[in-house]
């Protein structure tokens, strides 16, 4: 129970009012000792339920302090518009009984706007890191009295280049009393680094192992003979799958191009997401996608990063991802805070062995699926059995049949998915145990 934890009486009542009624495993682990002030690098995927796990404690901390303000007092950093976007959405949410202001400083936003809105002294900044050192470097923004330093889907951003902007801004909250790390993964070498750099003693909590997963999410591969036959798999299962929602990923802006091409001709309401794209498009292309005007999105791996769409309920991977940590953030858009997920991977030979990687990194075999009107002529190496061998430790049915995964299946995209039973919460574990897959970044 929320009420559980030492937090304000207003925050309380917000978290009430969002039908929060349980924590999530993040949450529990991390709400009481972020608190009690302790620095902490959490390892939890999104859609875990983190941002409530530092936004509650950091509004806790602001909340009880009475000074006036004169300077921004928490930091949030983040790799992407869209994540900074949702966060301060949560944020709000949460904040709501309160005084406490957040701001939203990212790019493709008027700089000059921003600056006017930075003389207000809002309490909490949430940004990412480029458009944060511009104002730093304009004198529009001082950081030297912030008390909390967030860093969240902090492997993200050293992915994305960041490792020296978050440096410079975590250097400008010199005199900080709190740092919190989140990221959905452990990292590398330079990941070690900046936790040695910028936290202090902190506590280190690991959940959701990477092979523990969205349990509520099935994982199924269809194989195909090449990319046209892809597409007819395709097209099939957006006509015959039960979702209420759907991302198609790809790793090329130009195969998403190509599949949004063709989805649109073929009349589905899709819409498409790349880093191409203008701020304005994608801000719009989300906004249709979560008020259900468009249930079909077609994505490249970064510019879907963190989306949090409620009832996103299926991803199918056109390409398979090149790491075993990108399959894991596509999958986590959907089976979230509960719901059940179905992820479906798009197998021509040469995804195999990425494929194979993938299982044995998750330390699981994906069903293998059939579909008996489109079957190929490609399914698998030869020696590799259909129920697929290749990996480990749980073992999924086969679905040979032919039949949709789903026992429920509509004929028609648009109707909604049956009602689903709640996953069960899985608990604090150790992320050891994860076997070494090259890291990449795959946007196109
Ligand atoms: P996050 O991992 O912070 O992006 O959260 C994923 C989604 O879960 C968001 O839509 C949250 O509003 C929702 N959520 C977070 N905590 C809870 C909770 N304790 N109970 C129900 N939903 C939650």
């Amino acid at each position: 129970m929320f009420a559980d934890f030492a937090l304000h009486e207003r925050l309380l009542k917000a978290v009430a009012e969002l039908n929060f009624t349980e924590p999530t495993p993040v949450q529990r682990e991390a709400i009481p000792p972020a608190l009690a002030g302790k620095d902490l690098r959490v390892i939890a995927q999104t859609g875990s339920g983190k941002t409530a796990a530092f936004a509650l404690p950091l509004l806790n901390r602001l909340i009880g302090d009475a000074e006036p303000r004169v300077r921004v007092r928490a930091l949030i950093l983040l790799p992407t518009r869209e994540l900074a976007q949702q966060t301060l959405k949560e944020m709000e949410k949460f904040s709501r009984y309160t005084f406490i202001k957040s701001m939203l400083i990212t790019g493709g936003e008027g700089f000059k706007e921003q600056a006017a809105a930075l003389r207000k002294t809002p309490d909490i900044l949430i940004g990412t890191p480029g458009r944060l050192i511009e104002h730093l470097d304009a004198g529009n923004l001082r950081l030297d009295e912030v008390e909390v330093l967030v860093l969240d889907e902090a492997d993200r951003m050293l992915d994305m280049g960041f490792a020296e902007a978050m440096e410079r801004l975590t250097g400008e909250c010199a005199n900080r009393q709190q740092t919190l790390l989140f990221s959905a993964t452990t990292g590398g070498a330079v990941m070690r680094e900046v936790i040695g750099k910028v936290l202090r003693e902190p506590l280190h909590l690991m959940l959701n192992r990477v092979s523990e997963l969205n349990e509520n999410t099935r994982q199924q591969i269809i194989c195909a003979d090449d990319v046209a036959h892809k597409e007819r798999l395709l097209h099939w299962l957006l006509a015959n799958e039960t979702y209420q929602k759907a991302i198609i990923f790809t790793n090329t802006r130009a195969q998403a191009d190509r599949i949004y091409g063709r989805l649109v001709a073929e009349g589905v309401k899709a819409f498409i997401l790349h880093g191409d794209k203008e701020h304005a498009e994608r801000k719009q292309a989300i906004e249709r996608l979560k008020q259900g005007g468009n249930k079909v999105l077609v994505a490249t791996d970064v510019a879907a990063r963190g989306l949090d769409v409620e009832g996103l309920d299926l991803v199918i991977n056109f390409d398979m991802p090149r790491s075993g940590d990108e399959y894991v953030h596509r999958i986590g858009r959907t089976g979230r805070a509960g719901a059940e997920g179905l992820a479906i991977s798009l197998i021509c030979h040469f995804d195999w062995n990425l494929m194979s990687s993938v299982e044995r990194y998750l330390k699981q075999s994906f069903e293998r699926r059939v579909i008996k009107e489109l079957k190929g002529s490609y399914q698998g190496p030869k020696n590799v059995k259909a129920s697929g061998k290749a990996a480990g430790t749980k073992k999924k049915k086969t679905d040979k049949d032919g039949k949709g995964a789903k026992k429920t299946a509509a004929k028609k995209p648009a109707k909604p998915a049956a009602k689903r039973k709640p996953a069960a919460p899985s608990g604090l574990v150790s992320a050891d145990g994860m076997a070494p897959l090259k890291r990449r970044t795959t946007e196109g």
